[in-house]
């Protein structure tokens, strides 16, 4: 069981410390902005729960509600500001935003230099051409917790499913970075369980309860699994499961991240870990060593 929730505290153990340093070194007091758009349940959990953090990892944070009826042009306003804010360094805008609302504006009007999420377009070409820059947080949060099981990821198959620009492409091309032989596998995918055989890692990354199963692992692979669906639970309630049906899977898999407990976590602890990095480039520091 690769523990995502105990790897996440460890790594925001050191983003705590790192934060310190800057701030009592070099004056510096990092600081997010959460802007969360009208009343969606999830998202205002996630909000909460990337809030609690930033309290907890010692950095600033300013938090911004505005109504599911707000126009377009008064988000975009709110985004300018905040880009030529001093004491905001990373700018989080929760998706996903109400239907008058264009997410490709909000997220193309964030200054490429505070974009933590990493969704901006700059920041994807920079990470394509293999140039510094942010790296998406659940993408990165998927390396590093493949990284705690393998050490290196050089020669290994990777089997990515699902090809969005915010999970499966980063991932594809940070994979690539650390020399894994990468296959993107998506929704035309010709017989999907004997293209995932052939990961040594198989990330999973659909948005489908439970789809991938047991005999679709390699006995001994890694499995890190992005999921996050709400499905019915026997006792009349909701519950969340991830994109692998974990306890058949587990059987098989030489490593397996549960859900919840597993890349959520490490996503959050790494939106901590970027708005320091966004701080540090900001204002000339060199980046901090900060690792899982
Ligand atoms: P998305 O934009 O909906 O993309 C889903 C991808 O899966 C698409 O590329 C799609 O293929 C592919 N796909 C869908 N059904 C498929 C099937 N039956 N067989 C093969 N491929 C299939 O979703 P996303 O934003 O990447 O998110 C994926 C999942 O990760 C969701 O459950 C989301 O909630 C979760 N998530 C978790 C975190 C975290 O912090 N843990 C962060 C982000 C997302 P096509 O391109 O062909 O349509």
């Amino acid at each position: 069981m690769i523990d995502g929730k105990a790897i996440a505290a460890e790594l925001s153990q050191g983003i705590a410390e790192a934060v310190r340093r800057v701030t009592t070194e070099h004056g510096v007091e990092p600081g997010l902005a959460v802007v969360l758009v009208g009343d969606n349940p999830a998202s205002e959990i996630y909000v909460r729960s990337k809030t609690a953090k930033i309290a907890a990892t010692n950095m600033r944070s300013s938090f911004h509600k505005l109504p599911a009826t707000v126009a377009e042009a008064e988000l975009l306003e709110l985004v300018e500001r905040l880009n030529h804010d001093p004491t905001v360094h990373g700018i989080l805008v929760q998706l996903p935003l109400p239907p008058q609302i264009d997410p490709r504006m909000v997220i193309e009007a964030i200054t490429p230099a505070k974009d933590v999420d990493g969704f901006h377009p700059l920041t994807a070409g920079l990470l394509s051409t293999g140039l510094p820059g942010i790296v998406p947080c659940t993408p990165l949060a998927c390396i590093m917790l493949a990284k705690k099981v393998h050490g290196s990821l050089a020669g290994l198959e990777a089997v990515v499913i699902g090809r969005s620009n915010i999970v499966g492409k980063p991932l594809a091309q940070l994979l690539l970075i650390e020399n894994a032989t990468v296959t993107i596998a998506h929704s035309k995918t010709r017989d999907l369980p004997a293209v995932c055989q052939r990961g040594d890692i198989v990330f999973a990354a659909v948005g489908q309860p439970q789809m991938i199963r047991r005999d679709w692992i390699k006995p001994g692979a890694t499995v890190i699994d992005v999921g996050i669906n709400r499905v019915p639970a026997e006792d009349g309630k909701t519950k969340i499961v991830g994109d692998v049906a974990f306890a058949e899977v587990a059987d098989v898999a030489g490593a397996i991240t549960p859900v919840p407990g597993g890349v959520g976590p490490m996503t959050i602890a790494c939106l901590m870990l970027n708005t320091l990095k966004a701080a540090c480039a900001q204002n000339g520091l060199p980046p901090p060593a900060v690792n899982p």
